[in-house]
């Protein structure tokens, strides 16, 4: 009955996540720590900036590469972050959008992309589609970023290394020593590195360092989804130094076709959303990472993460798959680490969730063990 579907739509595999929420469908007020937004709503500014510009009649295409304003006020944000003069900007339809263009720009059939294991899941299956290999390089167990073993997995097939700070599902945000690090391996190499950095903002223990100021060859990408919790909106971007202007070219040519341009009225509520202090937000992320850290590390083995809203716990015993069906039998939803990994040993908790919930959520883990 498949018969008319193309080949690549067996290369992707949803049933890791889809697995969890089908379970999830089953229970009654679970805590839920499944989630990967925010649990406040779009900054008030930020909504009244949308709905102006719906009403001002701003509802048309933009540019394909974005709307002017929003460009400029990214592209001095970029410069002032990386040091990059007169960095090349595309708005996206989210970050998501950025990485399809992304691959579609640089992966030929065969292509290899190194990527450190825990990673993002959209990674894997989108690479997959276009017909590269990932690449997996293990980090366990402190998900520090293991830049002598990207380097002895370059081959000559090696198109992009993807570096993700800080990172979904671990939490970890790599120092500038690491970064330093891998950088010199791509400089090396002469590799390009895709840095996804959308959670930026969700930085606990010291400014959040950026990779792209290490090496002139990074497709950046950033966000505005985590920070002002508008993952509905679909808003991100693509950045690039002058190395990488071709890149960000062809991007935009791909976009022009797909895409076609991000979503007009909500580039205008970007510019204003780049203007809005979330620190607040942030400052509660840390109270929840703490309580929960201080709630589980006697039981659990956990690296105490130090970025975005996520912790990366190992099981006591058995595989992930396992605790996490034991864990929502007792009303808890967790997401096993296969879903973001080669490996079955840990599970994601977010944290994007009531100070009442992670009480609750803590109580349940501790009872599992
Ligand atoms: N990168 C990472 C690491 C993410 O966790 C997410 C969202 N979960 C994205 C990219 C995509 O975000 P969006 O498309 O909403 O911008």
């Amino acid at each position: 009955m498949s018969d008319y579907l193309a080949d690549r739509t067996r290369l992707i595999d949803a049933s890791g996540i889809r697995k969890v929420f089908a379970l999830a469908a089953e229970l009654e007020n679970p805590v839920n720590f499944s989630i990967g937004q925010p649990d406040f709503d779009v900054p008030e500014a930020i909504k009244a900036a949308a709905i102006e510009a719906i009403r001002n009649g701003q509802n048309s295409y933009s540019q394909t590469a974005g709307c002017a304003q929003l460009q400029e006020k990214i592209a001095g944000e970029v410069t002032k972050d990386t040091g990059w003069d007169q960095p090349g900007v595309l708005v996206t339809s989210g970050v998501s959008g950025a990485l399809l263009l992304a691959f579609m720009a640089l992966i030929n059939p065969g292509d290899e992309v190194i990527i450190p294991d825990p990673y993002f899941v959209i990674y894997k299956h989108v690479i997959n589609m276009v017909g590269g290999r990932c690449v997996f390089v293990d980090s366990y167990p402190d998900f520090k970023l293991p830049a002598k073993k990207i380097a002895d997995a370059i081959t000559e097939k090696t198109k992009l290394i993807i570096v993700n700070s800080p990172c979904n599902p671990t939490g970890a945000v790599y120092s500038e020593d690491e970064l330093n690090q891998l950088a010199a391996v791509a400089a090396e190499r002469d590799i390009i590195v895709m840095s996804d950095e959308i959670y930026d903002k969700f930085c606990y223990d010291g400014q959040y360092p950026s990779f792209a100021k290490h090496y002139d060859k990074t497709l950046l990408l950033k966000g505005f989804s985590k920070a002002y919790a508008m993952t509905g909106w679909r808003m991100g971007y693509a950045a690039v130094g002058e190395a990488l202007n071709p890149l960000l070219n062809e991007m935009t040519k791909i976009q022009q076709y797909t895409f076609v341009c991000a979503p007009t009225p909500f580039q205008m509520a970007a510019v204003v959303a780049m203007d809005t202090d979330v620190t607040c937000y942030a400052d509660e992320y840390r109270v929840k990472r703490d309580m929960l850290y201080e709630g589980l590390k006697d039981k659990f083995e956990i690296v105490k993460p130090g970025g975005a809203f996520y912790m990366f716990v190992k099981v006591p015993n058995g595989s992930a798959t396992e605790f996490v069906k034991r864990a929502i039998d007792n009303n808890l939803l967790v997401i096993p680490g296969n879903v973001f990994s080669e490996k079955d040993t840990h599970f994601r908790i977010s944290y994007a969730t009531t100070n009442e919930n992670i009480a609750r959520g803590v109580e349940i883990l501790r009872s599992l063990t």
